[in-house]
């Protein structure tokens, strides 16, 4: 029973038909507990734990609250003091902290907030933190670097952490439960991120079943299984690459994991819920739900489970494919329906992606909307599936009672709440309401070192103002605010058009009216997979083109300056039309292309996927670009009696000359440009990637580009150069590739009689990402990863060299060894493959060359795995990504073209050296910063001169006109490709004045009043 998404409609039209959620009674109902929960809540806030007050104060609202989001993310994992106490200074430094003195109605807010968190528990503070904590905040700037101070503040975080967690150890978890009556029922859960490396995988697996061992001790004489303590579990934490690319993998290593520990939880007879992650891994996850439900070892177990995210689009779907899979294997099913943690990355992640739709829902009304109507399907499928409501709002848990008391035979239910919150409005509502169900604590259990991730999203929930918890207290927002029926809204909204939020523009429209953005693919859904895998399968390479003779140069330069006289006058509203046209033409053939670059280039299907986004990105960007410049003469003012005007118009034709690792994406940059300004184009595609380059052609002549504007010339780079350098009407070359070839096509520039041309070169660089001890590991792996080994490591941005602050290296090294064990090498048309072949056997040859002398100058860390598939492709054009361990910035002197990545180790207070080391190289292309210290980021920025600068994420991928892309020094010429100024290099400038007087008298002065 295959889960398949529904295709998302328009958001207005899916909420439109989660309308009406609750009928007359029920909403009338669902309001009146909701106001009886709040007030009563209200009346007793001196009971509130103080970490709410202190939260409501300091949220994401105010500098303070975000300075103290930080520090609680990362501070606690900083090894070293003096780091540490840099990113202290630098985050108290930055609130104002007096202004919460004394605003705050709470007693706990400000200073005896401070006071308590710091000294009533375990620290000795001197007595002015309790008795005025807005002067010595104030005063911790000047003395950050005293052990108390720094000490402090570890604990205020450990503190603050600690809220949220119930044990450090399943065993610390359980004594606490066990003396406290808050904490009777729990579903407890495994902190930590999800798994980098098989080594994490199996660590939290263990994890998972001692945990199950230890709750099954504890829980055996209570005889129902819903009345005893469980257990939630991350599938991210059972495998480092649970993802839908990576299928069969995540069916033959994670669901025997998977099945081991339900079947443990089924041997203790304990709930077993499957945590919800983000949407792209939505299908999947069901078909693993599924597997387990199938298994026959735990046929009558009752306790399987999985959370459902009601702000996912898909939920309705989803709640009744688990129906119907219950009612088809009749066994029953708990599903935990909860709102969901992670909006905000899925809305980033969408846009990034340039996804059709947005997979969550753009309201906060409409999400609270589709849980009322996702919580009317789960009771309606009661008993065979048990329903468990997690929520802290306290009119969702009026309408939940509100829809099980029209519900036929009142189905059992439980609410579910998270550790650290919704404490007082739960307690509430079992003092107040009859036969209120059963609730139960999501428990996160470990050590303070996991805590951050979880925290952190603890700490948006409550700090963001869309949030109930973030605002029920405050008795400045009235209780009918508070507790709103999501429906009048949603009515009013569809009305009026204004459902999906205007803030949060769809993907394709993120440029606003300036463009459209080029359109994704959706790589969480198998159906989008499987169709990609079929049609690659009918597509074939064809045979080479024939190459290009010199004197077909010749020719070829002539028509197109023939045909450029003609274009170059034509309104650049028409040439900006062919441009958009030929970008839905690349977006129409997108199979195609994807094919040709995955079977001439070795691309694997995200890298190929990428690449038509960039070039279809190109022809938008640099039609409005166009638009801009030439669209009008810029009118200069002047004396009266004459007009002045600045024109800019075409030079004539370019040599184009694009490289093999961005067959389509730079080669269509390039041409597109001087073809919407106005000229004509002689481009010479890499020998190894002509087809290519002919297919974009054939889509811009279908867009109405003339065919003697722009030839494509198959031929050796050394021949066309000499013969294209050489001819009379060209009027420039763009040019990307090696440093060398840009030095000699520059001379032969040179040594040319007549006008002097322009060059507009991009080259390589040896790119670094700096890491201090701020950073959080997981990300610089990831983010190294992606840099260092995506598209085989042949990119001009990739990461060649990791600096890594000397406290937390050896971490980081482990982690990224075994990230690295985890990548797939092989045939670029597998789905499942990360890293392809490298272009030619010849130029794997130099790798290996490379990897040999490097090895002999340092240390070889770690080898990654060899091509697992090759179907065809020549076995010498793999490389597997290596690690190489390097003493100094200066061992490292030029650009190696493949998946290797050196790292080295350097002191805190040699980061000033590091980076001179590395602006002495010359190269000045990427550079990533991945730290919490802004004094890092400035430092690393003011001492660099890369031309692209990444902070806290991937080094690579550069986003037409959002993130313009070209280095300087040894890297490249500028202007930069996809940014403001690139156009401008095309054209030249003219001036036109007229003398007005010269034809009778200047009437415009005369005619003045
Ligand atoms: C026991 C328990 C288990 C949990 N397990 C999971 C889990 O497995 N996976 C998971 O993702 N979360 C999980 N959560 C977290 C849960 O998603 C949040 O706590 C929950 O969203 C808060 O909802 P609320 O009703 O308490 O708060 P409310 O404040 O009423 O609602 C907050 C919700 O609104 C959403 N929202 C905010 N603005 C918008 C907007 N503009 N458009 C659309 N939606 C918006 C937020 O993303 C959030 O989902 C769990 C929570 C509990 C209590």
């Amino acid at each position: 029973m295959t889960f398949v998404s529904p295709a998302l409609r328009d958001e207005a039209a899916d909420v439109h038909a989660l309308l009406p959620a609750l009928t007359a009674e029920e909403r009338a109902a669902a309001l009146a507990t909701g106001y009886t929960l709040v007030r009563g809540a209200r009346r007793r806030a001196d009971e509130r734990p103080y970490l709410d007050a202190f939260l409501q104060e300091f949220g994401l609202s105010n500098q303070e609250g975000i300075a103290l989001m930080c520090l609680a993310e990362a501070l606690l994992r900083i090894p070293d003091d003096e780091t540490a106490d840099r990113l202290i200074a630098e985050k108290i430094a930055s609130g104002h902290w007096d202004a919460h003195a004394g605003r705050s109605g709470s007693l706990f807010v400000n200073a005896s907030t401070w006071g308590l968190m710091l000294t009533g528990k375990l620290v000795d503070l001197p007595r002015d933190i309790t008795t005025d904590a807005g002067s010595w905040l104030r005063g911790l700037s000047q003395r950050v670097t005293e052990p108390i101070v720094r000490n402090a503040l570890r604990r205020a975080m450990q503190i603050i952490g600690g809220e949220f967690v119930v044990g450090r150890s399943i065993d610390e978890a359980l004594a606490r439960c066990a003396g406290d009556t808050t904490l009777a029922l729990c579903s407890f859960d495994m902190l930590g991120e999800g798994a980098r490396t098989d080594a994490d995988a199996a660590r939290y697996t263990d994890a998972y079943a001692c945990a199950i061992e230890a709750i099954g001790r504890a829980v055996k004489d209570e005889p129902s299984l819903h009345a005893r303590h469980a257990i939630s579990i991350k599938l991210s934490a059972l495998d480092p690459r649970y993802s839908l690319l990576q299928r069969e993998r995540t069916l033959q290593r994670l669901l025997p994991r998977a099945i081991e520990l339900s079947r443990l939880a089924a041997t203790h007879g304990l709930g077993l819920t499957i945590d919800a992650e983000e949407q792209d891994r939505l299908e999947l996850s069901l078909e693993l739900v599924e597997a387990l439900a199938k298994d026959s070892a735990t046929r009558d177990w009752p306790g399987l489970g999985l959370a459902v995210q009601a702000y996912g689009r898909r939920a309705p779907a989803v709640i009744e494919h688990l129906t119907a899979m219950t009612r088809a294997l009749r066994r029953p099913l708990a599903v935990r329906l909860v709102k969901g943690a992670y909006w905000d990355s899925e809305i980033k992640r969408a846009q990034e992606r340039g996804l059709a739709e947005y997979p969550v829902y753009t309201r906060k009304s409409s999400t609270d909307l589709a849980y009322l109507a996702c919580a009317r399907k789960l009771l309606a499928a009661a008993p065979l599936i048990y329903p468990q409501f997690a929520t802290h709002n306290a009119h969702t848990i009026g309408a939940i009672l509100a829809l099980r008391a029209s519900a036929p035979g009142q189905p059992a239910l439980e609410f579910q709440r998270l550790h650290g919150m919704g404490t007082l409005l739960y307690d509430e509502a079992q003092r107040q309401l009859k036969d209120f169900p059963r609730v139960r604590v999501y428990a996160p259990v470990g050590p303070h070192a996991d805590l951050l991730a979880y925290l952190v999203r603890r700490l948006l929930e409550n700090g963001a103002n869309t949030s109930f918890v973030n605002r029920f207290m405050d008795e400045r927002v009235a209780v009918e605010e508070i507790v709103a029926d999501p429906s009048p809204e949603i009515e009013r909204r569809l009305r009026e058009g204004s459902l999906p939020h205007r803030g949060i523009p769809l993907p394709r429209d993120l440029f606003a009216t300036a463009r459209r953005n080029s359109s994704g693919l959706d790589l969480g859904r198998r159906e989008i997979l499987d169709g990609w895998q079929r049609a690659l399968a009918q597509h074939s390479l064809g045979a080479a083109p024939v190459c290009a003779d010199t004197a077909t140069v010749t020719t070829a330069f002539a028509s197109a300056a023939e045909a450029a006289r003609e274009w170059g006058r034509l309104p650049v509203e028409t040439r900006a039309g062919c441009l958009e046209r030929a970008a839905d033409g690349l977006e129409a053939q997108r199979e195609r292309l994807m094919s040709l670059l995955v079977l001439e280039a070795g691309k694997t299907l995200g890298d190929a996927l990428a690449e038509v986004r960039e070039a279809a990105d190109f022809c938008r960007y640099y039609a409005a670009e166009a638009r801009k410049l030439q669209a009008a003469a810029l009118r200069l003012a002047g004396p009266t009696g004459e007009t002045n005007e600045l024109r800019l118009e075409a030079r004539g034709v370019f040599a184009c000359i694009s490289p093999w690792n961005f067959p389509l994406a730079i080669f269509s940059g390039q041409v597109v440009a001087a073809l919407v300004t106005g000229n004509g184009v002689v481009a010479k595609p890499a020998e190894t990637t002509p087809r290519i380059a002919l297919a974009c052609a054939e889509v811009l002549y279908e867009a109405g580009v003339p065919r003697e504007l722009l030839r494509v010339l198959p031929m050796l780079g050394r021949e066309f150069g000499e013969q294209a350098l050489a001819e009379p009407s060209l009027a420039g070359v763009v040019f990307t590739g090696s440093t060398a070839t840009a030095r000699w096509i520059n001379r032969r520039l040179a040594e040319r009689e007549g006008a002097i041309l322009p060059l507009i070169a991009e080259t390589g660089g040896i790119n670094a990402m700096i890491v201090d001890s701020t950073a959080l590991p997981e990300q610089v792996v990831d983010d190294a990863i992606q840099s260092a080994f995506g598209s085989a490591g042949q990119r001009c941005s990739a990461l060649r060299l990791l600096c890594l602050q000397e406290d937390i290296a050896d971490r980081v090294i482990e982690m990224l060894s075994g990230a690295m064990d985890a990548l797939v090498v092989g045939d670029p048309a597998d789905l499942r493959t990360d890293v392809g072949p490298v272009i030619t056997a010849a130029a794997a040859d130099g790798l290996r060359a490379h990897i040999k002398e490097m090895t002999r100058r340092g240390r070889l860390l770690k080898s990654g795995p060899a091509a697992a598939t090759t179907s065809g492709i020549e076995p010498a054009r793999f490389v597997s990504p290596q690690l190489i361990e390097i003493d100094s910035v200066h061992d490292l002197e030029r650009e190696a073209f493949g998946p290797i990545l050196h790292v080295l180790r350097y002191a805190a207070r040699d980061l000033p050296q590091v980076l001179a080391g590395l602006r002495a190289n010359g190269y000045g292309l990427t550079l990533g910063i991945q730290t919490r210290l802004e004094g890092t980021l400035e430092l690393g920025y003011a001492e660099s001169n890369a031309g692209n600068v990444y902070v806290n994420r991937n080094m690579i991928g550069a986003v037409v006109g959002v993130q313009p892309f070209g280095g300087s020094g040894l890297s490249g010429t500028g202007p930069k490709a996809g940014g403001p100024h690139y156009l401008a290099r095309f054209v030249t400038e003219r001036t036109l004045t007229i003398n007005t007087t010269a034809t009778g008298g200047n009437t415009a002065l005369l005619s003045l009043d």
